[in-house]
């Protein structure tokens, strides 16, 4: 199994996080803990944008230090993590981890020794809240598209980056597929934007208008680099590009599969510039960029800024951890928008999560105490199964859902037909009328209920192993509740017939306790 890079998108940290950003968040995760399992060697990135002037105008706002804003704001962000059960293997904070100076350094350091930056009067309109000038066709109204505000005419000395230069290679990388956009059409997207003709673009601003906070740049302390130039290198800065990293060897320069997910706004920066930026540098590019839509909320795009945001934080807290990543990443189309409804999370709970995984672990461990003293049976030879032909299919639609593929629903919808098909065995075979044959004295229908109870026991472990990219830690509470381990790898462990004999199992428990009426999530 091949090494495996997967990096978030930074967000800035001027407030807290949204939903849009949870789901960021979880797919990366659910990549990252595939790979793992896989065995693949795997690195999984995440952290926050933090030199922006949107912090400085924050904390004006606030009235406080802009070290003071951005670390406070950090840490929601870094307490997000643990609240989603993210897998990470690092997280970086551009302000203040020096690695990330250092490394922003470098790679200036190197474009500029490539003679692919260069000084030069620009006057633009620039959006303060995304960091970014605009062209007036680019404006609706006059104003920002995202933000709805108008742009500050602004004008300058500042430094550019030579895109111009990097038109033929990155058609080439972008029509070759060496770098691969997900979806498709946004593929084709990145390859109309360049087949128009790329521009130099700018990447510092002056010390003034940057209040004093960013990045300096090397050899002129008048200027800062432009957020979005620092930004972008921390996906190399976090493995120690800069310094001697065998981290960085191992998960960039080495490495087939480098993976960004980003949301669509930033498409752009990530499959255009960021690509060129490391050609420049004499770096690899990312092969694979993952791009997902904008979760609405009423119709309207979820943002911080204009108030529509959901804090993902409190619909865990409603709703427990899993039952939202499975919302994120069963209901949502992971490369389109959708639109975050209560409804949609409330039905998903009941009747995917209560009525038939829950309550499937429910009345196999319950019967595995009413008949066998809560001992899984061993199994029967030779006596094949209807389930076995459902689980079998699961390391294929895993594969496709995580692997060479990218659409978590594939993986969550195999994982949940064979629950279906568990709930279904159970009523056509009848174990409570085999038992009561078997009390009767009929040996034949006691080894039926054995065979039963171990296929039903054997599906379980292959659940949870199948449900630990998506669902972690509903995956550990099946294992535990019917006492059996989770490999540490995959190997072997998707394979039907591994479930070791024993137990005992625990008593059943309530993995999505029945709700009375959904609470308030908002
Ligand atoms: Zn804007």
């Amino acid at each position: 199994m091949d090494s495996f890079y997967v990096t978030t998108a930074i967000p800035y940290v001027n407030a807290t996080p949204h939903l849009g950003f949870a789901l960021e968040l979880v797919q990366a995760d659910a990549l990252a803990r595939y790979h793992r399992l896989s065995g693949g060697d795997t690195w999984f990135l995440t952290g926050t944008d933090e030199n922006s002037l949107t912090n400085v105008l924050a904390a004006d706002r606030e009235g406080l230090p802009v070290r003071s804003l951005v670390d406070r704001n950090a840490e929601t962000f870094r307490t997000l993590t643990h609240v989603l059960h993210i897998s990470h293997d690092d997280f970086i904070r551009t302000a203040t981890d020096s690695r990330h100076w250092v490394g922003a350094h470098r790679f200036w350091t190197a474009c500029a020794g490539a003679g692919d930056i260069y000084k030069r009067p620009y006057r633009g309109l620039y959006c303060v809240r995304c960091e970014r000038f605009y062209t007036t066709d680019e404006l609706v109204g006059g104003r920002c598209p995202d933000h709805e505000i108008e742009p500050e005419v602004v004008e300058e000395e500042n430094y550019f980056f030579r895109l111009s230069r990097y038109a033929d290679q990155l058609t080439d990388l972008i029509t070759s597929g060496a770098l691969r956009v997900v979806p498709e059409s946004r593929h084709r997207e990145v390859q109309a934007f360049i087949a128009r003709g790329v521009k130099d673009f700018s990447i510092s601003r002056t010390q003034a208008r940057a209040r004093g906070w960013g990045i300096p740049v090397p050899g002129d302390p008048d200027q800062v680099m432009y957020v979005w130039f620092d930004a972008l290198t921390n996906d190399v800065t976090a493995l120690g590009y800069g310094s001697e990293s065998s981290r960085f060897r191992r998960s960039w320069l080495n490495n087939p599969h480098r993976v960004h997910v980003i949301g669509k706004d930033i498409l752009r920066f990530h499959a255009v510039y960021w690509p060129a930026m490391l050609l420049s540098a004499g770096l690899p590019v990312p092969t694979r960029i993952i791009v997902h839509g904008f979760l609405t909320r009423d119709g309207r795009r979820m943002s911080k800024t204009l108030g529509t945001g959901i804090d993902p934080a409190a619909l865990v807290t409603s709703w427990g951890v899993d039952s939202v990543r499975y919302w994120l990443l069963r209901e949502v189309p992971p490369t389109d928008d959708a639109d975050y409804t209560e409804t949609s999370l409330a039905r998903a709970y009941t009747a995917d999560l209560a009525n038939n995984l829950g309550n499937l672990l429910q009345r196999t461990t319950s019967m595995m105490h009413r008949y066998r003293a809560g001992r899984i049976p061993t199994e029967r030879p030779g006596a094949g199964s209807s389930l076995q032909t459902a689980a079998e299919r699961l390391p294929a639609a895993l594969h496709r859902g995580l692997g060479e593929g990218w659409d978590p629903r594939v993986g969550l919808e195999a994982i949940f037909n064979l629950v279906g098909a568990a709930n279904r065995f159970v009523e056509d075979t009848k174990p409570w009328a085999l038992a009561r044959a078997e009390g009767g004295g009929d040996w034949d229908a006691g080894q039926r209920l054995d065979h039963v109870l171990w296929n039903l026991a054997e599906c379980l472990r292959l659940v949870a192993e199948a449900l630990r990219p998506f669902l972690p830690q509903t995956a550990e509470r099946i294992a535990a509740n019917l006492g059996v381990a989770l490999a540490a790898k995959w190997t072997e462990a998707l394979q039907w017939g591994a479930l070791p004999a024993g137990g005992p199992v625990a008593g059943p428990v309530a993995l999505f306790p029945k709700r009375e009426q959904p609470p308030d999530s908002t």
